[in-house]
């Protein structure tokens, strides 16, 4: 009970405050996402700084799970090489859809785990993560090659 008050506050926080919210320019990447059930909508542009991402925000419009979850998604990615992003993607859609899944290490983003008692609204938190993973894949294209000697 306790800890959905809490998980509840973090999504709310987030809602409200959201963190590193706008448009990157320049940018290597930018993906749209839209989740036709909610009518939840975002773009992601970032930066990369080699194998890392440099910096990156989000903009967009959408339930307050949705937008809390981008926030607390730019939050855990940036300055995070692409392996750890890409990890923690899977990370969370576990946590969002597998009873017992562990939210260990995760820290904020362990809020998430309350959307599970909420099936409908999983897309709603998966969505920026969907996002990310495209605004990178773009974004291949235009990291320079790291040539290894
Ligand atoms: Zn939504």
């Amino acid at each position: 009970m306790q800890l959905t008050d809490l998980y509840r506050e973090v999504i709310l926080d987030h809602n409200k405050h959201p963190r590193n919210f706008g448009r990157l320019d320049p940018h290597d990447g930018e993906a749209k996402g839209h989740n036709p059930l909610c009518g939840d909508q975002l773009t992601i542009t970032l930066r990369r700084e080699g194998d890392r991402i440099g910096d990156l925000r989000f903009e967009g419009n959408g339930c307050a799970i949705s937008m809390a979850s981008a926030s607390m998604m730019t939050e855990a990615v940036k300055g995070k090489d692409r392996a750890t992003a890409t990890d923690l993607a899977t990370r969370i859609h576990a946590l969002l859809t597998q009873d017992g899944a562990s939210s260990e290490g995760l820290g904020k983003l362990a809020a998430l785990s309350g959307v599970r008692e909420f099936p409908a609204r999983v897309k709603c938190a998966s969505l920026c993560w969907h996002t990310l993973n495209a605004a990178l894949a773009q974004s291949d294209a235009a990291a320079p090659t790291v040539s290894t000697e």
